[in-house]
């Protein structure tokens, strides 16, 4: 894409009231658009991030057999009495309103009870389970602190997946399966390292249910860690009891903060129960279906990544994510040094490589900031030695390592 005709400019200062670092840098970057206090629209640069965090997601949900749908945001008001969960005195974040044909409706704060109904339509036997379903799907919360940017919107993006087995075994082997996936996940998003599986309260066999935590001081949460054994706990969880049942000695733990980025969670039969979603098993007996869910919030996983590999310049994306994997930079409007930043552009994007071309004619120090700010993995620098030569620099955003390559060089 060349830079001339993306709509979207990057801007000195963010907005007044936003106060955390990853979206006052994607504001400034013009990945974002702030609406109003946690309510973000995603803009050109930011859903290209935003949907290559999804795909990863994706596919790793697919590969532990996990099937996609789409469920509606409007949620039906009996279904959710049904499990106590309508009334504002027990869930306290709806978005409710008024319909004009009558009746209340609010908007999905999660999604375990209409999918829960979805499933009494379509698992009646052992024979049909187990069943794992996902979605990608803005959920609406009304949440009362916003100093996080993307992190805590009021509308947010979730993949939430949820798991229907016949029995509490089958349910602890995918639930394994799921956490595996989760691993896998920060890992190709460039966060594994610093991302901590967490036990905290909720389970059923094992009395822990996890979630997985990014250690940042843009952090919400503390958890306690365990360097050397490489465990981790959230204060629910932190008694001696605990403790002494993974011989973890409270005077190596380290108090950190952190941002919840995923959850997977048992769910054991209270939605299955409450529902009826129940299956005849072999012996002809009805037995509820063991259920579990797993969320990770992409946005806030996108502002997370922000929080931890950004500079004093701007975003730092891993290739992974970037909107772009090369951001050409052309230096100066000489027509030999246009034609040969044309002509790379043409070479490069022709192979379905992803680049962005910054063909605009401003002052080299400007595009340059402008580069840093939008953070794309490397940049190709085309003045007149280049022109000259055939030779270019490529430099990497994160290290600021430079090497000369030519067209072909980089194209292989
Ligand atoms: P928190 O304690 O931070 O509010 P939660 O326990 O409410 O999170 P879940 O309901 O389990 O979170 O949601 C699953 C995932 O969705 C979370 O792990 C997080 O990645 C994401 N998420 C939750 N709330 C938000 C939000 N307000 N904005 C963006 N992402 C969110
Ligand atoms: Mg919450």
């Amino acid at each position: 894409m060349r830079q001339s005709e993306l709509f979207t400019k990057t801007r000195r200062e963010a907005p007044a009231d936003e106060v955390a670092k990853n979206a006052q840098l994607l504001i400034r970057a013009g990945y974002v658009h702030k609406e109003m206090a946690g309510v973000y629209s995603y803009l050109p640069l930011g859903l290209r991030t935003l949907n290559k965090i999804v795909e990863i997601i994706r596919q790793e949900m697919n590969a532990i057999g996990g099937q996609e749908l789409f469920m509606s945001a409007l949620q039906d008001k009996e279904l959710w009495s049904r499990t106590d969960r309508w009334d504002d005195a027990k869930v306290d974040n709806w978005f409710k309103t008024t319909m004009k044909s009558g009746g209340e409706t609010g908007l999905g704060i999660t999604h375990e009870e209409p999918l829960t109904r979805i499933m009494t339509s379509h698992i009646a036997s052992y024979r049909d389970l187990p069943a794992r379903a996902y979605q990608f799907q803005n959920k609406f919360r009304n949440e009362l602190r916003a100093k996080s940017g993307i992190m805590r919107g009021k509308e947010f993006l979730m993949k939430d997946l949820y798991s229907f087995d016949a029995s509490e075994e089958a349910h602890e082997t995918f639930y394994a399966a799921a956490r595996d996936a989760y691993v896998r996940v920060f890992d190709r998003v460039g966060l594994g390292d610093r991302t901590y599986v967490t036990f905290a309260s909720g389970g059923i066999f094992s009395e822990f249910s996890e979630e997985f935590q990014t250690v940042s001081d843009a952090g919400e949460d503390l958890i306690y860690v365990d360097e050397e054994k490489r465990l981790s706990f959230n204060k629910e969880v932190l008694t001696d009891d605990v403790l002494a049942k993974f011989g973890v000695d409270r005077a190596n733990l380290v108090e950190k903060k952190a941002i919840e980025v995923g959850n997977i969670f048992h769910l054991g039969t209270r939605f299955s129960e409450a529902l009826g979603l129940t299956f005849k098993d072999e012996q002809g007996a009805d037995k509820p279906v063991v259920m579990g869910s797993y969320g990770i919030g992409p946005t806030r996983l996108m502002g997370t990544i922000v929080e931890a590999l950004s500079d004093e310049k701007g975003l730092v994306w891993p290739e992974e994510v970037a909107p772009f994997a090369y951001h050409i930079v052309s230096l100066g409007n000489d027509d030999a040094v246009s034609a040969t930043a044309d002509a790379l552009y043409e070479k490069l994007s022709g192979a379905g490589v992803e680049v962005l071309y910054d063909d605009r004619d401003l002052r080299a120090g400007e595009k340059f900031a402008d580069s840093d700010l939008i953070g794309i993995p490397k940049r190709i620098v085309v003045g007149k030695d280049a022109a000259a030569t055939g030779m270019f620099e490529v430099v990497n955003r994160a290290t600021g390592a430079v090497l000369k390559k030519t067209a072909d060089e980089i194209l292989a």
